[in-house]
């Protein structure tokens, strides 16, 4: 079975959209983009067209490379106070002079539309009232729509980043799963991906998790994304992998159309949040 993110991205913005004409004002999200890395500008703008696509008011600050940690706070702290802005995303990497940990601190936890500010991180440990990162979020979406059952599950996941491995680890425990997380430092990355009946690799390393690295009938999640030759490359093996697999994702169109989906949920969350 393929686990095809792009489909169900679809169902979920048109879910959104209609939430939205049920509003009586219009979500607004706001992004802050620092520099010009490419894949950041495509990543807006596939964002800018699903928040057309929904009803959402989408704009976009641009600042230059050279921009200060102040200048930054100073861009942050107003979109905090404009109270026709709802959700404010900002878009990761940034340029090396600033750290995106210290920098998410200043977006009002309210508006914090991917999750990432501390106060959310440490909602999703108490299991209270979070806005969860969107990629995380986005697979567990994946999995219940394709009714694959978490619950007792043994699950593997490879990487531990803020923006995935940590909060994807806390959101399967929530639905029950007994979860392994790996990352540089594990010594026998086979040992925990081979007993496993879900495997979740987002790391950025093609060709990372093998055939001979998962049991039949694995579910296997890859949320990697690798430019390889101008094709995006997942972190699996897939033409090996897909064939053993019980349900696989495809790269690209499995867990990437999801995350812009969950933003689109998320930011209408923030929208009812901070109204
Ligand atoms: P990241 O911050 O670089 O994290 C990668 C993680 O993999 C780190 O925890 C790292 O551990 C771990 N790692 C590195 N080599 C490993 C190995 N050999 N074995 C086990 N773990 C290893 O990246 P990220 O932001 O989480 O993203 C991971 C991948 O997912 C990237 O390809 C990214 O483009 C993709 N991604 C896709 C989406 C989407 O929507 N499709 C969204 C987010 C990310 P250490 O930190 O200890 O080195």
């Amino acid at each position: 079975m393929i686990l095809d993110g792009r489909e169900l991205s679809k169902k979920i913005k048109e879910d959104v959209k209609k939430e939205i004409n049920s509003l009586d004002f219009t979500p607004c999200l706001a992004t802050l983009l620092v520099g010009d890395d490419p894949a950041s500008k495509i990543y807006v703008k596939n964002k800018d067209k699903a928040c057309e696509q929904v009803g959402i008011k989408s704009i976009t600050k641009n600042l230059p490379t050279q921009t200060t940690k102040i200048q930054v706070i100073q861009a942050i702290e107003e979109l905090n106070n404009n109270p026709s802005v709802h959700a404010i995303l900002l878009q990761l990497p940034l340029p090396p002079q600033l750290n995106a940990e210290e920098l998410v601190e200043f977006i009002y936890p309210s508006k914090d539309v991917e999750g990432f500010h501390p106060v959310n991180m440490g909602r999703l440990v108490t299991e209270k009232n979070s806005i969860a990162p969107c990629t995380p979020a986005g697979i567990i979406e994946l999995l219940k729509h394709y009714e694959i059952n978490l619950k007792g599950k043994d699950v593997t996941v490879v990487g531990h980043s803020i923006v995935v491995g940590k909060p994807l680890a806390l959101l399967l425990l929530k639905e029950w799963s007994t979860v392994t997380l790996c990352h540089i430092e594990t010594r026998d990355l086979t040992k925990h991906t081979k007993h496993a009946d879900i495997v979740i690799v987002a790391v950025g390393k093609p060709g990372l998790i093998k055939e001979d690295m998962v049991k039949n009938n694995v579910v296997l999640v890859d949320v990697g994304t690798t430019k390889v030759d101008d094709k995006i490359v997942g972190d699996a093996d897939f033409e090996a992998i897909k064939d053993k697999a019980s349900a696989i994702t495809p790269v690209p169109g499995g867990v990437g159309p999801m995350t812009v989906a969950m933003l689109m949920k998320n930011t209408v969350k923030c929208a009812k949040r901070n109204r």
